[in-house]
């Protein structure tokens, strides 16, 4: 069977789309709960806990500005902002700026001052790219009009940065979903990074090669439709402009058991039955060690058409 019907065929069978959401810039949309203001990380209430900050579903900084929720307090809020939240920003800089994905302050500008270059987007949507010499960050290959570019991501924890992506579907829940995910929550606030039945997969990341929108969010949240299989229980599946994420949101008490025999299961087609030449890869994103200098290659073509 072609891979991408299989994979079609398989979600249907096992799993049910909980909620979708298709970002537009400029629309806003506010997740509440209805009742009082409760903190869905921490679970306090006014008026030991604000709710005054804007409280972004999806991190602001990949593109996200009018998608936010009513049950995250400044407290959590602070909290995740300077921690798992700056993993996950550090380790999507480079991209952003390649994605031109327009966060809190614009695309982000790239630039080594020392070495003389510089990657920004202009006034219009184009990449511009400028350098006094020929330098490591980006190689040219005037032949087929491609250019690599090596560029650093930010100093990141990889399971942080698997954290802040949990947090965004832990944000999407539909209330009534929360209870099955109380430890995660915990989880996902403790500094303390290791829990090996929080990670049972690796994050799947899709990029589809192309031209395609900065702007462009879309959000869904499935869940296992049958009750007792050896299926993890919920997944997050994120698009932002080229690139598409698979995260497994863990619940210990109705995901499988940990002695089973690790999953096999094809990746959530979304966009590939678009573009064949969709590339996957598994993303680890579980060690607790930071990282700095991990080097992003990415293979642009003059039209900004973009390869990992
Ligand atoms: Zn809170």
């Amino acid at each position: 069977m072609d891979p991408i019907e299989y994979a079609k065929a398989y979600y249907l069978q096992h799993y049910t789309l909980l909620n979708m959401w298709n970002l537009t810039p400029g629309v806003r949309v506010v997740l509440e709960n209805g009742g009082p203001q409760v903190c869905r990380f921490c679970q306090r209430s006014a008026p030991e806990v604000t709710f005054r900050l804007k409280a972004h579903a999806i991190p602001e900084a990949l593109g996200n500005k009018g998608m936010l929720s009513r049950y995250e307090c400044d407290e959590c809020n602070k909290h995740f902002g300077s921690t798992i939240e700056n993993d996950l920003g550090n380790w999507t800089l480079p991209m952003r700026t390649l994605l031109r994905i327009y966060g809190k302050n614009g695309v982000p500008t790239l630039k080594n001052e020392r070495d003389g270059w510089r990657i920004e987007c202009g006034d219009g949507t184009e990449l511009k790219v400028s350098h006094n010499r020929v330098d490591s960050v980006f190689e040219v290959d005037e032949a087929q009009k491609l250019i690599r570019f090596n560029l650093k991501r930010g100093p990141f924890v990889p399971l942080g940065v698997r954290k802040a992506l949990v947090k965004i579907g832990l944000t999407l829940l539909p209330e009534a979903e929360v209870s099955n995910f109380e430890e995660t929550i915990k989880w996902i606030r403790d500094p303390q990074h290791s829990n090996e039945r929080m990670v049972r997969m690796p994050v799947l990341r899709t990029l589809m090669p192309g031209s395609m929108n900065g702007q462009m969010i879309t959000a869904a949240l499935l869940r296992r439709s049958q009750p007792n299989i050896g299926l993890p229980y919920a997944f997050l599946i994120l698009s932002i402009a080229n690139e598409t994420y698979q995260v497994m949101l863990p619940s210990p008490q109705l995901d499988p058991p940990l002695d089973i025999a690790p999953m096999q299961m094809p990746v959530f087609p979304v966009g590939l039955g678009q573009n064949r030449d969709s590339i996957c890869v598994a993303l680890n994103l579980s060690d607790s060690e930071r990282v700095v200098d991990e080097v992003l290659s990415a293979v642009m073509s003059y039209d900004a058409r973009i390869q990992i």
